[in-house]
């Protein structure tokens, strides 16, 4: 039977505000404070305290827009409604920063409420050039520091950094310095064409092959950074013995809505870059309102809504045509809605780059290291 709450996650955004302009951000509203009111928690603890049987805990994650830019007074007030939830395991809080904000009151505000933190940085600063601040300065110096302040408090250093078409030449250069400043998990995203993000150049997927083959070399060199595509690769290798299994065998997944939660309570599902983002044939990807709605009967619709149904006939079109099925799972709502037009459709750019080339590149060298160890 399908599990009746199909998330283990939340995401929230405590304000569209960013004090960063990067150039390839998706987030709408980002030079505007539209702030999340403690209504909005207030509403959405109660929904997860009415969940019944559910996997816990559920991880509540701050983002999509700078959350640090509402300071610790407001976010504080934000939280407050969850810590009854925290106390009993029910549900653990996380956070996505840029790190520049991160002071002696963060770390205070870190420690009490037990945050997991990652900081997005995209490499040394010839790589970090695309996050300026409004004024066009630069954000490598603050963000470096905020890391540093959080590995004084014990937070392990866990970064995400988007990869842009200029940089896909600096494999080894970028692993190195996130081995060098003490990254102990890394998250690549090739740059993608989602949200507002829509003008820049896609990302050549030729170029993306000797990407991966370069950071899978620096990493085979000195295994200290925990990339989370090549450990992808590695999990489904060893799932799997290098072989995908039958069609009939492979799991359909449709496990994870992942409900996200506007600064005004506005609900959409599947992607956070859904949010607030016009849904062309769509009209809207808003669900309903955590103001006026539970999260239950919010998922229960979300269910009958034409973008998450053509979602879910997207991933069995996946399922029956693309032979990569097995190791991708044919997720990338947002990809397929920005790039097709629609979300029940199939290969996008990006589905190629982040999982196509990835999958060549890594299995084709387990190949080689298997035929010379026997
Ligand atoms: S690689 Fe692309 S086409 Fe293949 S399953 Fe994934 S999303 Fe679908």
């Amino acid at each position: 039977m399908a599990p009746r709450f199909l998330f283990n996650e939340v995401v929230l955004q405590p304000t569209s505000l960013c004090n960063l302009d990067c150039s390839y951000c998706y987030v709408p509203h980002r030079k505007e404070d539209r702030r999340m009111q403690p209504a909005v928690t207030e509403r959405l603890a109660a929904s997860l305290a009415a969940l019944p049987k559910h996997e816990h805990p559920i991880y509540l994650l701050w983002h999509c827009g700078e959350p640090l830019a509402v300071g610790p007074k407001h976010m504080k007030a934000l939280f407050a409604p969850f810590e009854e939830l925290r106390a009993r395991g029910k549900i653990a809080h996380r956070l996505q920063t840029n790190g520049t904000l991160v002071d002696r009151a963060w770390c205070d505000f870190f420690i009490e409420h037990n945050v997991e933190i990652a900081v997005s940085l995209d490499g040394p600063p010839p790589a970090n050039k695309h996050r300026l601040h409004w004024n066009g300065r630069e954000s490598f110096e603050k963000t470096l520091r905020g890391i540093e302040r959080l590995k004084e408090i014990g937070c392990e250093t866990v970064l995400l950094a988007v990869v842009t078409e200029d940089r896909l030449g600096d494999a080894q250069e970028l692993y190195d310095f996130f081995a060098k400043i003490g990254c102990v998990r890394l998250g690549i995203n090739i740059e993608e064409r989602v949200g507002t993000n829509l003008v820049r150049p896609m990302v050549r997927a030729a170029r993306v092959d000797r990407f991966w083959s370069e950071l899978h070399a620096a990493y085979r060199k000195n295994p200290v950074v925990e990339v989370r595509e090549l450990a992808l690769f590695d999990d489904w290798w060893r799932a799997t013995g290098g072989a995908a299994p039958p069609p009939e065998e492979q799991i359909t997944y449709r496990s994870n809505y992942l409900p996200t939660v506007g600064y005004d309570g506005g609900v959409v599902f599947l992607s956070t870059e859904l949010l607030q983002c016009d849904a062309g044939k769509y009209g809207t990807f808003e669900i309903g309102n955590i103001l006026e709605d539970t999260l239950d009967d919010l998922v229960r619709r979300a269910k009958k809504t034409p973008y998450v149904l053509d979602f879910l006939a997207g991933v069995d079109a996946c399922k029956a045509s693309c032979p990569y099925y097995s190791f991708c799972g044919g997720g990338f709502a947002t990809n397929k809605f920005f790039e097709l037009g629609t979300m029940n459709g199939t290969e996008t750019r990006a589905c190629v780059n982040a999982r196509k080339r990835l999958f060549d590149t890594l299995a084709k060298e387990r190949a080689g290291d298997m035929r010379e160890a026997g």
